[in-house]
């Protein structure tokens, strides 16, 4: 019996498309094509205009230490942990070996998918820690996570305000658990910063999805989005294959995200750096109290240690009266 192939493809849930969107042509390699409205630039002329599209303002992709040029002031930022380098411990291979794939975007010029810098925007000193979706995919693994808790525990540590802008595709799958559990830590820094009284800022660029949305991204004190981006657990096409149903086509955008509340303000790139030197400016923080952080942390640690212990006779008093009563959670009728 001949086998019959199986059609994956969601085309005709989308229903027919009139008209073809415009597709970038190819081009010599210094000239960029905008997906949106085909207008030609010369690459310079994109660095020029912060990669937006002059014409009709898509933004295009940008790497970290691009992104953090572009936000400090003369360009000028002080690059940090560049030695951490992701380890192999699940020795995990799929078309070819993890540490083959990291080599492979080192050699693109970036370290790692997260580039964490002290800066100044607009006169004020602060700590911004940028993925970069080309390498890997912008994934969260080990190094991500330890250089992104760094930043935090620095920011706090300084007393100067924390910026993080966001471009990826999630966990990073080759360091498997490990990867997951970064998710915990990066949230656990941005704790730090709460404790500390020092603002976390978040940048959501395009696309920020998996989970690095589901983690620190999502929970930042002032979230500001760029034009267009996706910001979604999972992309459409994802949910739409699984779901077979058709979402809106702007699901996950950050103008929808803006509507749901998710986003504080969608920002124009090129309005960037002034928005956050004055936002910067209205957080504004107090002089730094006597006394080291490190004993400051430690210090509310043991407040609220305290706290759950005094609560805990109370608990357990109430629930001895609930077992003398019979109706502990166990069933019914229990021990006197
Ligand atoms: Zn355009």
């Amino acid at each position: 019996m001949a086998r019959r192939q199986i059609q994956v493809s969601i085309d005709r849930l989308r229903g027919h498309r009139d008209t073809p969107t415009p597709r970038a042509q190819k081009l010599p390699s210094d000239d960029r094509a905008c997906p949106k409205c085909s207008s030609h630039y010369r690459s310079e002329e994109m660095r020029r205009n912060l990669n937006v599209c002059p014409a009709c303002g898509h933004h295009f992709a940008v790497g970290g230490r691009e992104r953090l040029q572009q936000l400090s002031d003369d360009g000028v930022y002080d690059e940090l942990w560049t030695e951490l380098r992701a380890a192999d411990p699940l020795r995990f291979v799929d078309l070819q070996p993890y540490p083959k794939r990291v080599e492979a975007a080192e050699a693109k010029g970036a370290s790692e998918a997260l580039v964490c810098a002290d800066a100044r925007i607009g006169g004020r000193p602060c700590v911004i820690a940028v993925m970069d979706f080309a390498f890997l995919g912008g994934s969260m693994g080990s190094v991500v996570g330890e250089k992104f808790a760094r930043a935090c525990e620095r920011a706090a540590e300084r007393r100067v305000p924390f910026i993080t802008v966001t471009a990826s595709g999630g966990a990073r799958m080759q360091e498997g658990v490990l990867a997951l559990m970064q998710m915990a830590k990066t949230i656990v820094g941005f704790e730090a910063l709460a404790d500390a009284g020092v603002p976390s800022i978040v940048v959501l660029a395009h696309p920020t999805t998996g989970g690095v949305w589901a983690s620190f991204s999502s929970i930042g004190d002032v979230t500001y989005a760029e034009p267009g981006a996706l910001i979604a657990f999972s992309g459409p096409r994802v949910i739409e294959q699984t779901t077979r149903e058709k979402l809106p086509d702007d699901f996950g955008m950050a103008e929808r995200q803006l509507e749901n509340g998710h986003v504080d303000a969608v920002v124009d790139r090129r309005q960037l750096a002034g928005r956050l030197a004055r936002l910067m400016g209205i957080l504004e923080l107090p002089e730094a109290p006597p006394g080291s952080l490190a004993l400051q942390l430690a210090q509310n640690g043991t407040e609220r240690a305290a706290r759950v212990a005094q609560a805990l006779p109370h608990l357990s008093r109430r629930l001895r009266d609930r077992i003398s009563r019979g109706d502990h959670p166990g069933g019914e009728g229990g021990r006197p």
